[in-house]
């Protein structure tokens, strides 16, 4: 290392020696996943290395979160965020480190547990730039704010942390990051200035009908035709009431009615999931959906007003575009061509509750997790979307590297333009 070496170098200069120490914590958090509020055993490890290397650390912040601070004299104060929860999926991607893990979910259902959204990377490689930046503190100056988030996948982990006073134990934060790994190749950053990610609302409609003998129709208000005329029906609000040029999603995911054939149920149960990147665009088909199911209950004579809960709220996901640009500018220097622009994405994410409630601007950038060549191979013959395991499916697991080395290195780099001003 030169005298004239760029900081972010002089920092990353300690990944040689992490890497082993990463790797198997990531196969550990791995075959150890703990759902949304209930990640006891990934705080806890996260506690004892943030100790470790030196911060001063708040634990059980909105349940499990930890902040640790590493404060390294004056200078502008940096938030970097990891999520620490998996989903109730069952692993299917063969690898010796896959994950058994059951547990009870918030209904009290045994169910698998899988690091299906990867947020096992992103802790792994939070940790790793936690200690870069704590060995590596002669090259900077400032205070860096490492923040572990639990339930991200249930919409409300960072609003639980921002209501049980996290800003009461910050600093003045001056940006925020956080990043997550997505279904593109391993080593690629991928940043994108604005609106990034879609908000996500999540509706459980039960609409009444009146159970009768399958054999009797006459009898009954069928909820199961009534819930089937609202499924199609819904389908026309994105295509015939919201712009073409405004991206919006509604997906039925689910819909429960009756137990057996020859029996009318009294009610059916229909859950949605609502994408939008504007506040307009959400109000608009969110009044739809009321008075599109209203409307068919009432087509259909049934006996009660459906009932409509809002639940899994997320907010739009805005990078601010000159906080990116300085990001952008830094990994540019330090990725070269392995650095890409995003495309807008119709996922989801609540980790902009947490600057928001800050004031703080922040941006979220994407790191590749699929094997370079695979994905390739996948490219060339047209087959990205069936080949290629996205996050939440039961074969989504990033390899290992240079994952793990991009993605702590990104972390590293994003704080640079703040840190060390060059
Ligand atoms: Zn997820
Ligand atoms: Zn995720």
């Amino acid at each position: 290392m030169t005298a004239s070496a760029h900081p972010a170098e002089s920092v990353l200069a300690g990944l040689a020696g992490i890497r082993a120490w990463q790797e198997g914590l990531y196969r550990d958090l791995h075959q150890h996943p703990e759902l949304s509020h209930q990640e006891l055993r990934t705080a806890q490890l996260v506690v004892d290395r943030l100790g470790d290397f030196g911060y001063r650390v708040h634990a059980g912040i909105g349940g499990t979160g930890v902040v640790g601070i590493l404060d390294n004299g004056p200078g502008p104060t940096v938030l970097l965020r990891a999520d620490m929860d998996a989903l109730p999926v069952k692993e299917a991607t063969g690898l010796p480190y896959a994950s058994t893990a059951r547990s009870a979910d918030a209904q009290g259902h045994d169910v698998s547990v899988m690091h299906a959204c990867g947020h096992d990377i992103h802790v792994t490689a939070l940790l790793g730039a936690a200690q870069l930046l704590a060995q590596g503190r002669d090259h900077w100056h400032g205070t860096v704010v490492a923040l572990f988030q639990p339930a991200e996948e249930t919409g409300d982990g960072a609003r639980a942390m921002v209501e049980d006073g996290l800003a009461s134990v910050l600093p003045k934060v001056d940006a925020a990051f956080a990043q997550h790994v997505f279904p593109i190749p391993a080593g690629i950053i991928g940043t994108h200035s604005g609106p990034f990610l879609a908000s996500a609302d999540s509706m459980r409609i039960t609409v009444h009908g009146r159970g009768s003998h399958g054999s009797m129709p006459q009898s009954s208000v069928d909820p199961v035709v009534l819930a089937a005329m609202i499924v199609v029906r819904l389908q026309t609000i994105v295509s015939r009431e919201v712009a073409p040029v405004e991206p919006a999603v509604l997906t039925v995911g689910s819909i429960e009615a009756g137990s057996k054939s020859n029996v009318i149920p009294d009610h059916a149960v229909l859950q949605l999931n609502i994408r939008t990147y504007n506040d307009q665009t959400r109000t608009t088909i969110l009044d739809a959906i009321r008075r599109i199911v209203t409307a068919e209950c009432a087509a259909s004579g049934s006996p009660r007003e459906p009932e409509f809960v809002l639940f899994d709220r997320f907010p739009v996901t805005v990078n601010d575009i000159e906080t990116t640009a300085r990001v952008r500018a830094a990994f540019s220097a330090f990725f070269g061509d392995k650095c890409w622009d995003m495309p807008e994405g119709t996922g989801s994410e609540d980790f902009g509750e947490i600057p928001s409630a800050l004031g703080v601007p922040y941006t979220y950038w994407g790191v590749g997790g699929i094997d370079a060549a695979t994905y390739q191979k996948a490219v060339a013959a047209g087959r990205v979307l069936e080949d290629i395991p996205v996050n939440h499916s039961p074969g989504f697991a990033p390899v290992i590297q240079p994952t793990l080395d991009a993605a702590t290195s990104a972390l590293v780099v994003a704080t640079m333009p703040w840190l060390a001003p060059q």
